[in-house]
C-alpha cells in the first residue's frame, strides 16, 4: 500500500501520479482522487503525449509524496437547488495533506495523512 500510485493513459505510457482526497468526498464517504501531471516520470516508462510535464514538481516517492507547488481544485457543487462554489487548495508533502484555509470543505485548516491507495 502507498499513498500515491502511477496513473497511465490507454497505451500503458506514464501520464501522472493520484492520490487520494480525504477533503474531497464522494456521496458516500470514500475520498476521491486527485491527479497530479509531474516533471517526473515513473522509471522505464515514456511519458504519455498527453501529458504535461510542467505542472508540478514530484518527489519519486510512493510512500511519502511531495509535489510543489501547492494543488488548487475549484468547482461548484449542488447544495439542494443552488450551486456552490466548491474549492479545494492543498500541499502535499511527505505524505502528508495540507489543507489551506480557502478550503470549502471540512478539513479546511487542518494538516492529516494522505489515505494509502489499494492497488
Ligand atoms: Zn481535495
Amino acid at each position: 500500500m502507498t499513498k500515491a500510485k502511477i496513473v497511465t493513459d490507454g497505451e500503458g505510457r506514464f501520464y501522472g501520479v493520484q492520490v487520494l482526497c480525504p477533503g474531497c468526498l464522494w456521496p458516500d464517504g470514500r475520498p476521491s482522487a486527485h491527479l497530479l501531471q509531474t516533471d517526473w516520470v515513473a522509471p522505464g516508462m515514456e511519458r504519455s503525449t498527453h501529458a504535461r510535464p510542467d505542472l508540478w514538481t514530484f518527489n519519486g516517492d510512493l510512500d511519502r509524496p511531495t509535489f510543489a507547488p501547492s494543488l488548487l481544485c475549484k468547482s461548484h457543487r449542488w447544495d439542494g437547488e443552488k450551486q456552490v462554489p466548491y474549492v479545494c487548495h492543498t500541499f502535499i508533502r511527505e505524505g502528508r495533506i495540507q489543507f489551506l484555509d480557502d478550503c470549502t470543505h471540512a478539513l479546511a485548516g487542518q494538516t492529516v495523512d494522505l489515505p494509502e491507495i489499494a492497488e
